[in-house]
């Protein structure tokens, strides 16, 4: 039973988590999920997830993923995740992982390696990644010594790789656009009555001082842009008058602004060739695709 430990770990009846069907068994060749989910939980860390034999292999990234083929990132192996947990995002008001849940990436992967069970015995999973802000070449290696769960994640030199730092780059949602504070928002019945029952004790509440603190910081760093016309054109006004977008700080040209202080920036963005351009169109493609359903999400609270 794959799943055996992911459902012991949590109380399906307090957490909005799937409790996943079981694993079945899908062609071979078909296009397998991935995804990464920011967890802002005790610890802020990343889950990054690749689908295999009916489960999400699964691997807590504290770091997050880099592009830069120069990091190593640290990857500990954790339990297998129901297929449907890949496309979760909200909050988990208590129990084992409490806190804010992001989709953060998802796409699909292949193996490039014949065996991916083989590979994972012997600790060296060579992948692709076909993702919204991930691309390219990667390999997970299980590091010596230790208990065998850890591992490393790392970026192969390739078209996809760069030394931009995706995460601060790239913070938010690719599913609704909006950051921890916004999930938390969506679900506040969650929180507040979490606040209310535990006063001072709860875990969430920390999580959520934290949320506001990560979102102020992403807000200076990496200002979300208005959603992006039909055709493509960024057009200079007006913005969409939403009660999402009120509340956004930055216009359309902010990210644009942002990739122009990158790279004028003194501390080495002429390192940035192509592969940060390609980082920066695909990055906007994908706060574009993600700001457009945060129209859906604009619903009367
Ligand atoms: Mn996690």
């Amino acid at each position: 039973m794959p799943l055996k430990e992911y459902r012991a770990k949590r109380d399906f009846s307090v957490s909005p988590e799937p409790a996943g069907a079981d694993p079945a068994p899908k062609p071979r060749g078909a296009p397998r999920f991935f995804c990464v989910q920011k967890h802002l939980a005790s610890h802020l860390h990343y889950d990054f997830r690749l689908e295999h034999d009916g489960v999400l292999l699964s691997w807590a990234v504290p770091k997050g993923p880099s592009i830069n083929p120069a990091d190593k990132r640290l990857a500990m192996h954790v339990e297998d995740h129901p297929l449907e947990y890949g496309t979760f995002e909200g909050v988990i008001p208590e129990g084992y992982g409490a806190g804010v849940v992001m989709l953060w990436d998802e796409g699909t992967w292949e193996p490039l390696v014949d065996d991916v069970d083989a590979a994972l015995r012997k600790g060296d999973l060579k992948l692709r990644l076909h993702g919204v802000k991930l691309r390219g070449s990667w390999a997970l290696v299980r590091t010596r010594g230790g208990d065998g769960r850890s591992w490393l994640l790392l970026k192969h030199r390739d078209e996809w790789a760069g030394p931009l730092d995706i995460a601060a780059f790239a913070p938010y949602s690719i599913k609704s656009g909006g950051d921890f504070t916004d999930i938390l928002e969506s679900a506040p019945d969650v929180w507040v009555s979490n606040r209310a029952g535990r006063a001072g004790t709860s875990p969430l509440l920390k999580v959520v001082e934290r949320a506001v603190a990560i979102a102020e910081e992403n807000a200076r760093v990496a200002p979300r842009e208005a959603p992006a016309e039909p055709d493509g054109t960024k057009a200079a006004a007006p913005r969409r008058k939403s009660a999402a977008s009120r509340k956004r700080p930055a216009g359309k040209a902010a990210t644009a602004g942002r990739a122009t202080t990158r790279t004028s920036s003194p501390s080495g963005v002429s390192r940035e060739g192509d592969a940060t351009a390609r980082s920066t169109r695909r990055t906007r493609a994908a706060s574009d695709r993600g700001a457009r359903s945060r129209g859906a999400r604009n619903r009367p609270r």
